[in-house]
């Protein structure tokens, strides 16, 4: 790919409610938030999964990666409830913030706001879902099953 058509490719602008970056090596993530699907990468060589999705595996250093879909059910293993928030997300305080285990990766991510503070209990079984926001951007929130 040339480097013209790099800087572009200016994709990963869509995603979240403030994305600090338009162009990563892994924009193909938000072409699948557009069709619904929640995307972790996972290295051909060593068979190890990241989320946030990566380009390069940083155990055997192969570049050799395929999608893999962040499906079905995870575990809540931690969260917090947030009362102060970065610049740009002060706006939808207070919310939760979250870990899902999902046996051999972890995603973290926001629990949906619509789910009450004293039904996120530690061990619950979550799902990982597209969402979009009412400004037009892409994120995922986590489901109560
Ligand atoms: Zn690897």
């Amino acid at each position: 790919m040339s480097k013209s058509k790099k800087e572009e490719d200016v994709r990963f602008g869509r995603f979240g409610t403030v994305s600090f970056t338009q162009t990563t090596k892994v924009n193909d993530f938000i072409d699948h938030l557009q069709r619904g699907k929640v995307m972790a990468s996972q290295c051909k060589t060593c068979s190890e999964t990241f989320f946030p999705p990566r380009a390069d595996c940083c155990h055997c250093l192969s570049s050799d990666m395929q999608w893999r879909e962040v499906a079905g059910s995870g575990t809540l293993v931690s969260y917090s409830r947030l009362q102060f928030a970065p610049i740009g997300f002060d706006a939808d305080l207070p919310y939760s913030i979250a870990l899902l285990d999902y046996g051999d990766f972890r995603v973290f991510g926001r629990i949906d706001s619509a789910l009450a503070p004293d039904e996120i209990k530690i061990g619950m079984a979550m799902t990982t879902v597209v969402n979009e926001l009412p400004n037009g951007q892409l994120n995922y929130i986590f489901k109560k099953i």
